[in-house]
C-alpha cells in the first residue's frame, strides 16, 4: 500500500495552520525516532470522535506513528516557541520534548492539534533529555481523560507508546510518548513570546490567528482584541471554577501551562485533593504553596493580567487607555469566576434558584469540613445519597444545624426534592482520579507490565456520575499515612 493510502485508510487528514504562522513562532523539525515502539493504550473514543480509525490504527502502523519513527502524509511536525513565567519567573521555554504533527480536521470540521510528547529533542530543550517516561505520560492520560469525562474542558489523550528505550530521572524509567489531542497549543506563554521578541505585527498575525481559531464569532468591527482578552477570561473564570468544584489542584499553573483556548493543560504535578483543606498542595517543587488549592483563581487572575500586558500595543493607540481597558477587565476576572464557582456549588447543594444567604450556607459546610478533616468529594457524594452516617462530623451538633438550614432552603424553592437530589447526583462525582488508585495503576504498569489495573480505573473513571455499585470500591479513602501525598516535576 502507498504510505498516502495507508494515510487515508487511518483517516488522518492535516492540515498545518500554525505552520503557515511567521518563522520565528515554531522551528521545522521532525522527531527523532525510537527503537522498539509500542503501542501500550489507544484512546477508541477518541480516535473515532477525531475521525480516525483505532482498529488500523492498532493493527498497522499506530505504533510508529505515535512514537515519531513514521509521519502521516500531510503532517508537518514543529517544535512551538513560548515564554512563561514559571512560579513568577519569566523565561524562554518552547517545546523543549514535543513537536505538533500538525491540525487534524475532524469530520465535524473541527480542528484538533495531534502532539507527540517525548519526541526527542528540539532546539528549546536546554538541558532536558527531550523524553518522558512511562508512569508520567500514562499519569497524563488516565487524568486528561477522568477531567474530560468530569465536563472538565482538557486536553485529551489518544495514546501512550513505550520507546523501548530507558529515560534517566530519579530512576532509570522506561521511555514513553503520548500523543496529546488539544484544541489548540496557544498558551499565554505563546503571547508573552512574540510580546517580548516579536514585532507588534507578529504580535498581531498571532491575535488574529487564535481569533480566528478559537473565537470566529468577534466581530471584526468593534475592538477584537480586547474581545480576546474577554474571552480568554470568561474560559479561564469558567475552568478554574470546574477545578474547584472537583477539588482539582493542576500544581504549576505557570503562564505556559495556561491556555488560550481555555482547555486544561500539562498534567505534571497534579491531583485530585482528599480532606478538605484551601492550603493543599501537592507538587514536591511548590515549597511556597503558590499553587495551593486555595489559591488557583487568584494565580489565574495573575497568569491573564501577564496576558492582557502582551496585548497592551494592541489594544489601544494611546498605552495609558490601553492600561486602563485590560485592568478594567482583569478586574473582572474574579467576580466572573465567583460568578461560576456559587453557581456550581449551588447545583452540589441542589439549589436551583438564588438567595443571598446561600454563599454563607456553601462557606459553613466547607468550614466545616476542614475543621473535621472532611473528605471534599465524598461529602457531598454522602449529601447527595443522605447517607448521613458514613462521615463522622455528620455526628456533630454543629451539622445537624447546618443540615437543618439547608433542607429548609431546599424547600424553600419551587422544584421537588427528587430533582434536587437529581441535580447533586449530576453534579458530584463518586469517581475522581484518587491518588492511590492512580499510583496503584501506575506500578502495576510500569512496574509489572500488567496494564489491567489502569483499564479497569479507566473504566470508572470515565462515567463520574453513574454512582454504579462497582465502582464503590473506587471512593474509598488510602489508609492513613504518616507522609503527605507528592507528586513531582521530574517528568
Ligand atoms: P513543563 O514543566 O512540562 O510545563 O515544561 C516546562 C518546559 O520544560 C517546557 O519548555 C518543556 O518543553 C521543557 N521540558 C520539560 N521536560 C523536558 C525534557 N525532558 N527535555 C527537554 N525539555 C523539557
Ligand atoms: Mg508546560
Amino acid at each position: 500500500m502507498t504510505e498516502k493510502k495507508e494515510t487515508e485508510k487511518t483517516g488522518w487528514n492535516f492540515d498545518n495552520s500554525y505552520a503557515r504562522l511567521p518563522k520565528s513562532f515554531f522551528t521545522d523539525l521532525n522527531p527523532t525516532p525510537v527503537s522498539l515502539p509500542k503501542l501500550i493504550t489507544l484512546n477508541y473514543p477518541l480516535a473515532a470522535a477525531i475521525g480516525l480509525n483505532a482498529q488500523v490504527l492498532q493493527s498497522n502502523n499506530g505504533a510508529e506513528v505515535f512514537a515519531g519513527n513514521k509521519i502521516p502524509v500531510g503532517a508537518l511536525p514543529i517544535a512551538q516557541a513560548y515564554a512563561g513565567h514559571q512560579f513568577g519567573h519569566f523565561t524562554m521555554l518552547g517545546d523543549g520534548r514535543a513537536l505538533l504533527l500538525g491540525e487534524q480536521i475532524t469530520p465535524i470540521g473541527s480542528r484538533v492539534d495531534i502532539q507527540l510528547k517525548g519526541s526527542g529533542k528540539t532546539p528549546y530543550s536546554r538541558g532536558g533529555d527531550g523524553r518522558a517516561a512511562l508512569g508520567p505520560m500514562l499519569r497524563e492520560y488516565i487524568i486528561s481523560e477522568a477531567m474530560h469525562a468530569l465536563g472538565i474542558p482538557t486536553t485529551r489523550s489518544l495514546a501512550v507508546v513505550t520507546t523501548g528505550e530507558s529515560v534517566i530521572r530519579e530512576t532509570e524509567q522506561p521511555g514513553a510518548i503520548l500523543t496529546r489531542v488539544a484544541a489548540s497549543h496557544i498558551r499565554v506563554g505563546t503571547f508573552q513570546y512574540a510580546a517580548k521578541w516579536g514585532t507588534v505585527e507578529e504580535l498581531r498575525t498571532l491575535a488574529d490567528y487564535t481569533l480566528q481559531r478559537h473565537f470566529p464569532e468577534s466581530d471584526s468591527s468593534g475592538n477584537r482584541y480586547l474581545f480576546l482578552l474577554q474571552e480568554v477570561i470568561k474560559r479561564q473564570a469558567a475552568l478554574i471554577s470546574k477545578w474547584q468544584l472537583v477539588g482539582f489542584i493542576h500544581g504549576v499553573m505557570n503562564t505556559d501551562n495556561m491556555t488560550i483556548s481555555g482547555e486544561t493543560i500539562d498534567y505534571g504535578p497534579c491531583a485530585f485533593m482528599d480532606a478538605y483543606d484551601p492550603a493543599t498542595v501537592f507538587s514536591s517543587i511548590d515549597t511556597r504553596g503558590r499553587y495551593a488549592y486555595g489559591n488557583q483563581a487568584h494565580i489565574a487572575a495573575w497568569n491573564l493580567a501577564r496576558f492582557a500586558e502582551t496585548l497592551l500595543p494592541l489594544l489601544h493607540d494611546n498605552q495609558e487607555q490601553a492600561l486602563k481597558l485590560a485592568q478594567d477587565e482583569i478586574s473582572n476576572f474574579t467576580e466572573l469566576y465567583h460568578r461560576n464557582w456559587i453557581m456550581g456549588m449551588r447545583a452540589k447543594l441542589g439549589i436551583f434558584n438564588e438567595e443571598p444567604q446561600d454563599e454563607s450556607l456553601i462557606e459553613d459546610l466547607l468550614s466545616m469540613m476542614q475543621k473535621y478533616h472532611a473528605d471534599y468529594t465524598n461529602t457531598f457524594r454522602a449529601l447527595t445519597f443522605g447517607k448521613l452516617l458514613d462521615i463522622d462530623f455528620f455526628a456533630t451538633t454543629e451539622f445537624d444545624q447546618w443540615h437543618k438550614v439547608w433542607q429548609s432552603r431546599l424547600d424553600r424553592q419551587q422544584e421537588t426534592k427528587d430533582s434536587s437530589y437529581k441535580l447533586m447526583r449530576n453534579s458530584n462525582p463518586s469517581i475522581i482520579p484518587r491518588n492511590h488508585r492512580v499510583e496503584e495503576a501506575l506500578e502495576a504498569a510500569v512496574e509489572q507490565g500488567d496494564y489491567s489495573v489502569m483499564e479497569r480505573l479507566l473504566d470508572v473513571l470515565s462515567r463520574p456520575y453513574a454512582h454504579s455499585v462497582e465502582q464503590e470500591d473506587y471512593s474509598t479513602l488510602p489508609m492513613p499515612s504518616n507522609r503527605p501525598y507528592r507528586t513531582f516535576c521530574g517528568t
